[in-house]
């Protein structure tokens, strides 16, 4: 298990050297390890080096990884908290409630109405992060910045009490040229800028951005959480695999 203190080493040196360039502090970004489709283990082993804040896509593998991870990380003196960067089909807010500390994907006034409602019947308060789509390309998951039903759920969320809003989270586009890369983080930038001046009850301070290939970048254009997966814990297994493993849960 040497490969993960290795990458993790490297990580955290183009995270030093991003963070040079843009006069932030390393204090300024959270670390997500992403998880998904990796066995307990190694989420234990992550959890033994440091690593503080996990990140899963979907509701049915956690609920089936979390119970060893427990007995493996018994004894440690923290467990990472965990939080759902994944698409969250409404009726299975219940469930997320009950297994996640943070749910980073909310899309949909919907989903944040039936959080609020789990959350209220276990007596939580849940961060949420809104995911807002900003390029055409990549995945569909992703609040329209500009939709109506977006305005609605900004006026709504500080009604919903039993939800902790933080901030705003997306994906840039796959493969596209780095000035459009940087384009989006600075969207999603100004975006929470404009919605922070407007929205005053809520809290904006979490800028979730940037992956294995562009971290650097989104950490440049002020991400103050960057999720990596790949260039901490190697390439995924192929999803054949991965639904053979976790069936049952291909939202
Ligand atoms: C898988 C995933 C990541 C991590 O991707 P890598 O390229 O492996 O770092 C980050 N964010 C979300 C939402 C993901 O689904």
């Amino acid at each position: 298990m040497n490969a993960l203190r290795e990458n993790l080493e490297r990580v955290e040196a183009t995270i030093a050297v991003a963070c040079r360039r843009a006069g932030r502090n390393r204090g300024e970004i959270e670390l997500m390890a992403v998880s998904k489709t990796y066995p307990a283990e190694v989420l234990a082993e992550a959890t033994r080096l440091g690593l503080t804040l996990l990140g899963e896509n979907r509701v049915q593998e956690w609920q089936q990884k979390c119970e060893e991870f427990v007995a493996q990380t018994t004894g440690l003196a923290a467990r990472p908290q965990v939080h759902l960067i994944g698409h969250l089909q409404s009726n299975k807010s219940a469930r997320a409630v009950e297994l996640f500390d943070g749910v980073d994907s909310v899309d949909t006034l919907k989903l944040a109405e039936r959080l609020n409602d789990a959350a209220s019947k276990l007596g939580k308060r849940l961060p949420v992060l809104l995911e807002v789509k900003l390029s055409s390309e990549g995945t569909k998951a992703g609040l329209d910045a500009e939709a109506r039903e977006t305005a609605e759920l900004l006026e709504r969320l500080p009604e919903l009490q039993n939800l902790q809003p933080q901030g705003l989270m997306t994906i840039a586009p796959f493969d596209v040229p780095e000035p459009e890369t940087r384009a989006c983080f600075r969207a999603l930038r100004r975006l929470r800028d404009a919605w922070s001046a407007k929205h005053t009850r809520l809290a904006w301070d979490v800028l979730s951005m940037g992956m294995s290939g562009d971290f650097a970048l989104a950490i440049e254009e002020g991400a103050t959480r960057i999720r990596i997966g790949t260039a901490l814990f190697g390439k995924r297994p192929p999803l054949t695999e991965q639904i053979r493993q976790f069936p049952g849960d291909e939202s």
